[in-house]
């Protein structure tokens, strides 16, 4: 029988004051339950806000690290159950098996790394114009921390936002997405086995509206970090403005890799089925429009249509699929109606696209990968984030036009570039509008020592990951300090 996961409160497991749960599904056997999960109500979510509270001021007077020191223990918890966390990941979130425990090895390596930043949390000392004044700075955590996360990387995400908030000195309420919460649960327990002290680290389950709007409206929530789609990101930022905190958006991508003139095309497809097809597409940075030179069109179209039939659809858990079920239902037919539309608006679906129903596709959430060419810049398939596995090919005859319409969008968090040609590469990565910039290599790849983020409406302008997310997660007071 699946195990029920309470909501982790002030250091204890606890149901929820109404006491109802939900079911965290397997996306490729959709009646398999993984787990169960509290349906909180407000009431929980301000519970797990009054413990965060009461345990801020003893853990931000910690020694750095000592806090750094419960991140090391956690990374070698987290590392002695990687397997278990690995197949977990897959069974709640659909991912190849491969795929999922090199997102727990990321998770162990984010918990890692910042153990060992606590040099990081350093001020400056300033000359000062009187004699007898001290005159530095230092960091100050925020407060308390509310940390909403989305489905798709349901363990590396709580982790990359849990890890420096923590060492900063802050304390935490995780809210996961319903679709996926086990790795974070799983996470919550290494925690909670690295003997953390109560309240510090607080785990809420339920329905995002709910809980999130809770935690956002607590007058004591002093720093929001959410991630997910631009629609309740903009809401968040609108619910917050008038309390003037600190909130971090990671959010929605449209992400585009051009293909030049001189490309090596077996190479560049290999890195655009990766960036597109890799998880399902379910990945801000996943590549979803190919921008292709004329020159280099038609021996892409063909290669990547060939190379796309391929490919092996099924279960994550066997470590030969390469496209995973969608997440849900909802999902799947929000992807199926993009498919119809980009038919609809014009463009030339070459192969994909179909609900797959037969023998043991049955039991899961399955579609062949997509790849429209034809595509036109402007159209609605060409604009919105589908996240999904669905690619538009995109004819342009030079540089220019590629990055004029790869930047022609609200969107900015990946872009990418194929091409043995310098000028080119360095002419891209000067003038694509995203914050994620590869050159030869897929747009979905990214390491967690170096910053993280989109620009325009991909972000609302921090940095997760690296030393960077330390900027977010502390606040410099200036100390003007005379004898
Ligand atoms: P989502 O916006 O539906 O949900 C994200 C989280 O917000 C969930 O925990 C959800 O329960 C919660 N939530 C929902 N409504 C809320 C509200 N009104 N107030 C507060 N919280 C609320 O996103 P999703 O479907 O879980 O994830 C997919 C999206 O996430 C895609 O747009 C994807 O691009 C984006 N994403 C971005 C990044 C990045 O770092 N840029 C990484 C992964 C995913």
């Amino acid at each position: 029988m699946a195990k029920t996961y309470g909501n982790f409160i002030n250091g204890e497991w606890q149901p929820s004051a109404c006491g109802k749960t939900f079911a965290d599904f397997n996306p490729a056997h959709k009646h398999e339950v993984v787990a169960e999960f509290q349906e909180s109500e407000a009431a929980d979510a301000t519970r797990a806000v009054d413990a965060a509270s009461k345990a801020a001021d003893g853990w931000a007077r910690m020694a750095a690290p000592k806090r750094a020191d419960f991140l090391r223990k956690a990374s070698e918890i987290l590392r002695r159950r990687r397997d278990e966390a690995a197949e977990a990941l897959t069974r709640e979130e659909g991912k190849n098996i491969g795929e999922a425990r090199g997102e727990v090895d990321r998770s162990i390596g984010l918990l890692h790394f910042y153990s060992g930043q606590y040099t990081g949390l350093s001020g400056e000392t300033i000359p000062s114009f009187m004699d007898t004044r001290f005159l530095y700075t230092y960091r100050a955590p925020l407060g308390v921390v509310a940390l909403i996360t989305p489905w798709n990387f349901p363990s590396a995400i709580p982790v990359w936002k849990s890890a420096p908030a923590l060492l900063c000195g802050n304390t935490v309420v995780m809210k996961p997405s319903s679709l996926a919460p086990l790795s974070a649960a799983i996470f919550t327990e290494v925690l909670a086995e690295a003997g953390l002290p109560p309240g510090v680290f607080n785990f809420v389950t339920g329905g995002g509206r709910l809980i999130g709007e809770t935690l956002i409206n607590d007058s004591r929530v002093r720093g929001i970090s959410f991630t997910g789609s631009r629609e309740v990101g903009k809401s968040i930022m609108r619910t917050t403005a008038d309390r003037l905190i600190r909130v971090g958006l990671e959010m929605g991508g449209k992400n585009p890799m051009i293909v030049m003139d001189d490309a090596n095309i077996d190479r560049a497809v290999e890195d655009t089925v990766v960036g597109a097809f890799w998880a399902a597409g379910h990945k801000c940075t996943a590549t979803s429009r190919a921008i292709v030179l004329e020159k280099s069109h038609d021996e892409f179209v063909e290669k990547i249509v060939k190379r796309t039939q391929a490919l092996r659809i099924g279960d994550g858990m066997d470590p030969k699929t390469e496209i995973c079920p969608i997440i849900d239902d909802n999902q799947l037919n929000k992807i199926l109606e993009y498919v119809a539309l980009g038919k609809k608006e014009g463009a030339t679906l070459l192969t994909g696209g179909e609900r797959l129903t037969s023998g043991a596709y049955a039991d899961g959430h399955y579609m062949t990968p997509a790849i429209f060419s034809g595509m036109k810049p402007g159209m609605r398939t060409e604009q919105e984030e589908i996240f999904g596995p669905v690619l538009g090919i995109i004819k342009v005859k030079d540089l220019d036009e590629a990055i004029a319409v790869a930047n022609k969008i609200d969107f900015g968090l990946a872009a990418g570039i194929c091409t043995g040609n310098l000028k080119a590469a360095m002419e891209f990565s000067r003038r694509s509008d995203a914050g994620l910039i590869h050159v030869n290599s897929p747009t979905a790849g990214v390491e967690l020592q170096s910053p993280f983020g989109g620009c325009k409406e991909s972000t609302s302008g921090y940095r997760e990951m690296g030393k960077a997310a330390l900027d977010f997660y502390s606040q410099t007071k200036t100390v003007y300090m005379d004898a």
